[in-house]
C-alpha cells in the first residue's frame, strides 16, 4: 500500500490522501501523523472505498510523517465508527475522536515524575503550605495535578520539594494494572441466579453475538449474576467492558468488583486525570486492561480482545449523550457487540420499553430474576394523596411522612427522602416587585443554593452571589424562595427532628469519588439518620438499615410534557423504592402525589409493573412514538435570535414531503435560549421503516447556512428542551 486515505480528527478538513514513504508500513486502522500545510495532524488509515472524497492526484500526494506506536484499530471498531456516524448523522471525525480519547496515549512508552510527601516538616509553616500539606496526605501525582488538587500554586509546591517535604518519584506511565482473578472468590448462587448465569457463561464461551436483557428486580443479584459472565471472559483471556451511568460509577461499585476479582477494574470516565486516561487507553489497546468499568464514552475505546459488554442500569437516560455526537450508548453497545461478535447484557430492574420490545420480538434473549436475593421482600408501597393529606403551609412533607420519619429515628433505622431537585428552591422571587431571578444565558430560573450561598443555572453552570438588593426595584434583602429543593427539605426535616443527622446527597455534595466513598462509609456505619437526595441516590447504594423511602413529589417528573416522562418517573421511583428494606428488616415506601389516579402512579402503588408497561405501550403506539415509530429532532441555533429564526424557517420551508415522515415545527425550543444561543426545533415523526437519516442528510445538504448558525441532528432524541 503506497497511497492511503486518512480519517482525520477534525471534521472541517474532510478526507485526506497521502503517500506512504519508503520503509513505513501501515494498514487500515494504523494511527499516523501527516503534514498539513505547516502543521502536523493525526489521522487513522481507512479503507479508501469507505470514505468518499475527491482523490488527490498522485503527483500532489505528500508523504506521511510517522506511524504511531499503537496497535492499528481493528475492523470491528472501524465499522462501529462508520455505523455511529451514519446512524446519528454525526461527522465521522467526531466519532473517531472518541476512539482516540487520549492524545498522549499515542506516543510510545514514557515515564513521568510524580511527587509525594516525605514526612519532613517545612522549615517554616505558612497558610499556603499548611493547606498543601493537608490536601497532600496519601497523594502522589505530577506537580500540575497536585496544584489542582491542593489549590495552591506550583511555585509553593516546588518550594516544598526543594526543602525535602516533597520528593520526586519516577513512574512508568504505563505501569501494568493489577491482574484480576476470576477464581478470587467463590460465589454461591441461588438456583434461579445459577440458571441465568449459566446462560451468560455459555454465551461468553461460545463467543458469538448474543444480546441479552437481564431483567431482575432491585436486589435480585444482577451484579452477582453478570459477575459470573465476567469471570468466564477472564478465564477465556478476553476483555470485559461494564458500562455504567456516570453517576453510578461509585467507589462502592468498584470495591465490590475488587472484592470479587481481587483487583479493582480499570475505570474510564470524564474526571480521569490525563495520565490516568493515557494509562487506561494504552492498557485497553494493548489488551492488558482486563475489566474496564466506564461511562458511555468507554464504548469507543480500541479494546484489543473484547469478549463481553455489560450495560448496567441499561434504562438510564444518561446513556444518551446530548451534545457532540448525540448517541445512545445502550444502542451503540449492542452494535459494538454485533461487530465484535460477542455477547452483550443489558441489565435493569426497569428496562426501557424499547428493550422490552426487542425481547418480545425475539431479538434480545430475556433472562428474569423475579425475586430479591436471600428472601428479602420488596418494600410495601403506599400513596399519600397530597390533596387529602396536605403538608402544613410552607412545608412539603405530609403529616404521615413526617410521622414515619420520626418513627424510624426512634427505632434507629435510616430513611431516604427523594426529590430530584438540587439546591434550596427552584425559583427565587423579589418579595416586593415579583422579579424572578433568571439566567442571562438560558431560558431558565437561577436556583438558590443556600449551603454554598450562590444562585446557579443548572443548564450552563453560570453562578452568582445572591444580590443584597433586588436588581429590579432595589428592595434590600428581598429574596423569597418558591418551591422545594433538597436543601429546603433537609431544613424541614431538621425542624421536625432536631436531633436527626441529615445528609444531603446531590452532585453538588458528592462531586468526587472520595466524597462518595466518605458518604457510603458514614451511611453504612449508621452515622446518618435521614438521607435527602436527588436521582444520585436512586441506584447502587445498599444500606441494610434503610427501611423508609419517601418520594417528596412524584408528580414532578410528569410535568413538562416530555414524551418519556411517564417511563422515567416509573423508573426513578421504582429504583429509589428499591433502596428500602434490602436487609432483613422490611421496607416501606411513601409516595406523595396529587395525581394518585395517573397510570404510572397507580401502577407503582399496586407494584404492578406489567400494568404500567401495558399502559405505556398503548400510549406510545397511539402517539407513533418509539418503539412503534421513530423520532428525530433538528435543532437550529445561533447567538442572534433573528438568524436562528430565519434559518429554522428556511429549513422548515424546504421540508421533505413524504408519506412516512411528518415534520413538525420549526418552533422555538422550550429552552429557547441555552448557553447564550437562541434555539429552534423541528421534530420528525416517522414510521419505523422510514429512512429518516437519508432524508435528513439529503435535506440538510440542499441548504447552506450562515457561519453563526449551528444545525444539529438528534436521532432517537431523549431530551426535548
Ligand atoms: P441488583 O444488582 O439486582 O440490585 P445485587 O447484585 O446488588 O442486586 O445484589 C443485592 C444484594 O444481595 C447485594 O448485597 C449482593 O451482594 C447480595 N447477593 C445477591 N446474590 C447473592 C449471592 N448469590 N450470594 C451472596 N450475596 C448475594
Ligand atoms: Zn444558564
Amino acid at each position: 500500500m503506497n497511497r492511503v486515505r486518512l480519517l482525520v480528527l477534525n471534521a472541517a478538513l474532510g478526507v485526506l490522501d497521502y503517500r506512504v514513504p519508503q520503509g513505513m508500513t501501515v494498514e487500515p486502522g494504523s494511527v499516523v501523523v501527516a503534514p498539513l500545510g505547516p502543521r502536523q495532524i493525526i489521522g487513522i488509515v481507512w479503507e479508501a472505498e469507505r470514505l468518499p472524497g475527491a482523490e488527490v492526484p498522485e503527483a500532489k500526494l505528500r508523504p506521511l510523517l510517522e506511524a504511531l506506536p499503537v496497535p492499528p484499530l481493528k475492523a470491528p471498531l472501524r465499522r462501529l465508527v462508520e455505523w455511529t456516524a451514519d446512524y446519528y448523522c454525526a461527522p465521522i471525525s467526531a466519532v473517531a475522536r472518541m476512539v482516540i480519547g487520549s492524545g498522549s496515549a499515542l506516543r510510545g512508552p514514557a515515564t513521568t515524575t510524580e511527587y509525594r510527601l516525605t514526612g519532613r516538616e517545612p522549615d517554616r509553616m505558612t497558610p499556603k503550605r499548611a493547606q498543601a500539606l493537608d490536601a497532600l496526605q496519601g497523594e502522589q501525582a505530577t506537580m500540575r495535578e497536585l496544584a489542582e488538587l491542593t489549590g495552591v500554586s506550583e511555585a509553593v509546591l516546588r518550594g516544598l520539594a526543594s526543602m525535602g517535604v516533597l520528593e520526586p518519584v519516577t513512574v512508568d506511565c504505563d505501569r501494568p494494572y493489577p491482574q484480576a482473578d476470576p477464581a478470587h472468590t467463590d460465589v454461591t448462587l441461588s438456583a434461579v441466579q445459577a440458571e441465568v448465569a449459566a446462560e451468560l457463561v455459555d454465551a461468553v464461551e461460545a463467543g458469538a453475538f448474543a444480546p441479552f436483557l437481564l431483567d431482575g428486580v432491585t436486589g435480585s443479584g444482577k451484579t452477582e449474576v453478570y459477575g459470573e459472565a465476567v469471570a468466564a471472559a477472564l478465564r477465556a483471556g478476553r476483555q470485559v467492558l461494564v458500562l455504567l451511568p456516570e453517576i453510578a460509577l461509585t467507589e462502592a461499585f468498584l470495591r465490590r468488583f475488587e472484592d470479587r476479582f481481587g483487583a479493582p477494574p480499570v475505570t474510564w470516565h470524564s474526571s480521569l486525570k490525563s495520565s490516568e486516561r493515557r494509562r487506561a487507553w494504552r492498557a485497553i489497546a494493548g489488551g492488558t486492561a482486563q475489566v474496564v468499568v466506564g461511562a458511555r464514552s468507554s464504548l469507543f475505546l480500541p479494546y484489543a480482545n473484547l469478549g463481553l459488554i455489560v450495560v448496567d442500569e441499561a434504562h438510564e437516560v444518561s446513556f444518551k449523550q446530548d451534545d457532540g455526537v448525540r448517541y445512545n450508548a445502550r444502542d451503540v453497545a449492542v452494535m459494538r457487540a454485533r461487530f465484535e461478535r460477542i455477547p452483550v447484557v443489558l441489565a435493569s430492574a426497569t428496562p426501557a420499553l424499547e428493550s422490552l420490545q426487542m425481547a418480545e420480538a425475539g431479538i434480545y434473549r430475556k433472562l428474569d430474576l423475579p425475586a430479591r436475593f436471600g428472601g428479602a421482600q420488596l418494600p410495601e408501597i403506599e400513596l399519600v394523596n397530597l390533596t387529602e393529606e396536605p403538608p402544613e403551609r410552607g412545608h412539603w412533607l405530609s403529616p404521615r411522612l413526617a410521622a414515619a420519619l420520626a418513627d424510624r429515628l426512634e427505632r434507629g433505622e435510616q430513611s431516604l427522602l427523594f426529590l430530584n431537585r438540587r439546591g434550596y428552591a427552584p425559583l427565587t422571587l423579589c418579595r416586593k416587585c415579583g422579579y424572578r431571578f433568571q439566567c442571562a444565558n438560558c431560558s431558565a430560573w437561577l436556583v438558590e443554593h443556600r449551603f454554598s450561598q450562590r444562585l446557579a443555572c443548572h443548564h450552563c453552570g453560570h453562578e452568582e452571589k445572591p444580590p443584597l438588593a433586588c436588581p429590579e426595584c432595589g428592595e434590600p434583602d428581598c429574596m423569597v424562595a418558591c418551591g422545594p429543593g433538597v436543601e429546603r427539605i433537609a431544613d424541614e426535616v431538621s425542624g421536625l427532628l432536631p436531633q436527626a443527622r441529615i445528609a444531603v446527597v446531590t452532585s453538588d455534595t458528592l462531586g468526587s469519588p472520595e466524597k462518595a466513598a466518605a458518604f457510603v462509609a458514614e451511611a453504612e456505619s449508621g452515622a446518618i439518620d435521614v438521607i435527602v437526595g436527588t436521582q444520585l441516590v436512586t441506584k447502587g447504594f445498599h444500606f441494610p438499615e434503610l427501611t423508609l423511602v419517601g418520594v417528596v413529589d412524584a408528580d414532578l417528573g410528569l410535568e413538562g410534557g416530555d414524551l418519556r416522562a411517564a417511563e422515567r418517573t416509573y423508573q426513578q421511583i421504582a429504583q429509589v423504592a428499591g433502596r428500602a428494606g434490602r436487609g432483613t428488616k422490611p421496607g416501606e415506601v411513601l409516595i406523595q402525589t396529587r395525581h394518585p389516579e395517573a397510570a404510572v402512579i397507580a401502577a407503582l402503588a399496586a407494584g404492578d409493573r406489567d400494568a404500567f408497561y401495558a399502559a405505556e405501550t398503548e400510549a406510545r403506539r397511539h402517539a407513533g412514538a418509539p418503539p412503534f415509530g421513530r423520532w428525530a429532532a433538528i435543532i437550529v441555533s445561533s447567538e442572534e435570535e433573528a438568524e436562528a429564526r430565519v434559518a429554522a424557517n428556511r429549513l422548515g420551508a424546504s421540508r421533505p414531503v413524504l408519506p412516512d415522515i411528518a415534520v413538525l415545527g420549526p418552533a422555538p425550543a422550550p429552552m429557547a435560549l441555552l448557553r447564550g444561543r437562541y434555539r429552534y426545533r423541528l421534530l420528525l415523526n416517522a414510521r419505523r421503516s422510514a429512512q429518516v437519516q437519508d432524508v435528513i442528510r439529503a435535506w440538510l445538504a440542499r441548504l447552506e447556512f450562515p457561519r453563526g448558525v449551528r444545525v444539529s441532528v438528534d436521532i432517537d432524541p431523549y431530551s426535548f428542551v
